[in-house]
Formats: structure tokens, C-alpha cells, sequence
């Protein structure tokens, strides 16, 4: 079997987080600090805070933003389910905008859902593919509005030679265990913006007065990160450049051989951006050999590990009928939902087994 995924932790890892054991401080302490500090430094982006997951940054970040009951927030259908749950647990309304062919948010269709109760964007960079922040800030300046980047899966990522983390008003990280840089369960939420710092460091820790210990100023939440997780994510923050580079090459190796397959979309390469390929996503048209599902059929039998991101656009699921999408509403969505495959692309698959997923597709299908 090649796994779709492969998580590895080195003794580097493994003694780092021995350390803060034996150290006997467990939950936020120093090394978060540490952490925070880093990451700041490697963004150069001036606040960076550590939470303990992707989601609780999301929601920190609306917080920040200053979301509230009944305001509206832009976001895609086609994204995991916490970049819409979050806009609802602030009690706000997602309004969905449908995807271009980089299966991000198609700028061209925002400002039309624009109205008088839009407070914010969140945009994601899919798979690791920095969305087009020149022009969503363009739009968020022209209507007031906040532009939050839902960065989760674009950690080390470049766009026009700024970090991810760096551009949006807000951008927010996963540390979840599958991501390019993982510890289990983490977030960061960074941003240039001193009250969204001061806002996220008391909602992160129940609202409390930064300044004064056991003076509330608000609800907030428990999403602090811990010391033991902080250490892994440490050790693994050094390796991130390194990380970004194996990704790119594996995804430069898939694109030059399974060029020219008939029906078979690969991910485009563009020079302003650096893609963090957090998936290798491939579209499975018309013109190929089989269906997607026989081609999917094929992968198992092979024993390729394999994902599909995401194969129900989030206007057509159970938990989001009441905000009254029906099919057709989003197509672009609805199309790369019935299309897309991710290939294994991890920076510890063996060089030999990309090399034999990239022949067998070929095999298959010409
Ligand atoms: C992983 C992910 C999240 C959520 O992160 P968790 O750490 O699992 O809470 C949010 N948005 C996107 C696009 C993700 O891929």
C-alpha cells in the first residue's frame, strides 16, 4: 500500500516534548511563546497567537473581526466544514460564492452578494493555493469589509514574495495532525492588527482582561494551546521550507509525467505564487478513459492511497439546509466536487512510489 498520508515525528520531536514533560509546566507557558515568536518571525507578520486548533483560530478570528449576530460573511462552498461553522458559531450568516478554476473563491462573483450586513470575507487557500489576495483586498477596501484568510492548508506558502499570513487583514492555520505542519491539534491566528492581537489573546483565554487576572470583558472560550504541542510544532516549523520544496518537486515530478493523459486536469504552477501543496489535486473530465469512480476503483485495486476534497460542496449538505441552496445554486463547486482526486504528495513519499503512481495512471489510462 502507498498511504495517501504519512505523518512522521523524529527523536527530535519525541525530546522536545520529553523536555517540557520533565519540566512539569504542561499547558500555555514559555514554549508557546517561543512558538508565537517564530512563526511572527518567519510570516514577518507583527502578532502571531498559538490556539488549539484551526477552528478555534477561525473563530477567534471572527471575533476579531468583529462579527456578530445577524452580520454576513462571504465565504466558498468548497471548503472543509469549519471555515462555514465557525460564521456560525458568531451567530452570522455564510453567504457562499462560488469557486473559479483554481478552486478558490472567484473574485468576480463577491461583490454582487455584498450587502449593507457584510462584515467580512473568508477566503481559503485551497490545497495549499493561495487565493488572488490582490484583488479581495481591493474589494474588502472599496466596501469596508474584513478580509480573513483561511490559510489552514498554506502554511510556508509565497504570494508575490509575502507569506500567507502576512496579506489578509486576519489569517488563521491548522495544526491539525494531516497538515504540512502538524502536532495533532493547533492553530495559529496571525495578523499586523494590535486590537485584533489584544481581541484573540483574551477570547483564547475566556475573555479575560489580558492586563488583569479574573477580569472579564467579554465571552471567550478556552482555545489555548499547550506547551507539550507547542514543542512539536517547534521542531517541525524548522523543517517548513524544506517541507514547502520536497512538495513542490513531487508536484513539478506528477505534472511532467502525467502530462498529456486526455481528460486528466493537473494543478497549475504559477511563478508569482509559492503553492504549499497540501494536496496534489487532479480532475478527472469527460475526456478521460473512465469515470472518476472507476478510475477511483483502480487506485484501491493498485493500492494507491488516495482523497477526495470534497466530495459534497457544502450548500448541498444535511447541516446547511437551512440556508436554502438547492443544486445548481454554485456549479462551478458542484462540478469540481464530482471531479476531483488528490494523489499522494507528502514530503515522506518515497521517490520510487510517486514514480509508480505517475506510471500506472498512465498505464490505465492511455
Ligand atoms: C483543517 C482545516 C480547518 C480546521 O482545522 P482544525 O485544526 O481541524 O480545526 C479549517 N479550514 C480548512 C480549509 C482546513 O483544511
Amino acid at each position: 500500500m502507498i498511504p495517501f498520508i504519512k505523518p512522521k515525528l523524529t527523536e527530535k520531536e519525541i525530546k522536545a516534548v520529553v523536555k517540557v514533560l520533565r519540566s512539569g509546566q504542561l499547558a500555555q507557558g514559555p514554549v508557546v511563546d517561543r512558538l508565537e515568536k517564530y512563526f511572527k518571525d518567519y510570516c514577518k507578520v507583527d502578532y502571531c497567537l498559538a490556539v488549539n486548533s484551526g477552528t478555534a483560530a477561525l473563530h477567534c478570528a471572527l471575533f476579531a473581526a468583529g462579527v456578530e449576530q445577524g452580520d454576513e460573511v462571504i465565504t466558498s462552498p468548497f471548503t472543509f466544514i469549519a471555515t462555514v461553522n465557525s460564521i456560525l458559531m458568531q451567530g452570522a450568516k455564510p453567504i457562499f460564492v462560488d469557486i473559479d478554476e483554481s478552486f478558490n473563491i472567484d473574485p468576480d462573483k463577491i461583490e454582487e452578494k455584498i450587502t449593507k450586513k457584510t462584515k467580512a470575507i473568508i477566503a481559503i487557500d485551497l490545497y495549499g493555493n493561495p487565493f488572488d489576495y490582490n484583488k479581495l483586498l481591493k474589494i474588502c477596501k472599496k466596501h469596508d469589509i474584513k478580509l480573513i484568510a483561511d490559510s489552514a492548508q498554506s502554511i510556508g506558502a509565497d504570494y508575490y514574495g509575502k507569506k500567507i499570513g502576512s496579506i489578509a487583514d486576519i489569517s488563521t492555520f491548522s495544526l491539525y495532525a494531516t497538515k504540512n505542519i502538524m502536532c495533532g491539534e493547533g492553530g495559529f491566528v496571525t495578523t499586523n492588527n494590535k486590537k485584533f492581537a489584544d481581541k484573540v489573546i483574551s477570547f483564547r483565554n475566556h475573555g479575560q482582561n489580558p492586563a488583569r487576572r479574573y477580569e472579564y470583558l467579554e465571552l471567550g472560550y478556552n482555545y489555548r494551546l499547550t506547551d507539550v504541542l507547542a514543542a512539536i510544532v517547534l521542531e517541525q516549523l524548522k523543517n517548513v521550507d524544506k517541507v514547502m520544496d520536497k512538495r513542490n518537486r513531487n508536484a513539478q515530478r506528477y505534472n511532467k509525467l502525467l502530462e498529456g493523459i486526455p481528460g486528466l486536469i493537473l494543478p497549475i504552477i504559477e511563478r508569482d505564487k509559492k503553492h504549499a501543496f497540501h494536496q496534489y489535486t487532479v480532475r478527472i473530465t469527460e475526456d478521460f478513459k473512465s469515470s472518476r469512480k472507476k478510475f477511483l476503483e483502480f487506485l484501491s485495486s493498485e493500492k494507491i492511497g488516495y482523497g477526495i476534497y470534497y466530495p459534497v460542496p457544502l450548500h448541498l449538505s444535511e447541516h446547511l439546509k437551512f440556508l436554502g441552496h438547492k443544486k445548481g445554486d454554485f456549479p462551478v463547486a458542484e462540478r469540481a466536487a464530482e471531479e476531483v482526486v488528490s494523489l499522494p504528495i507528502s514530503q515522506n513519499l518515497a521517490r520510487e512510489d510517486l514514480s509508480v503512481i505517475a506510471k500506472k495512471i498512465r498505464d490505465y489510462a492511455t
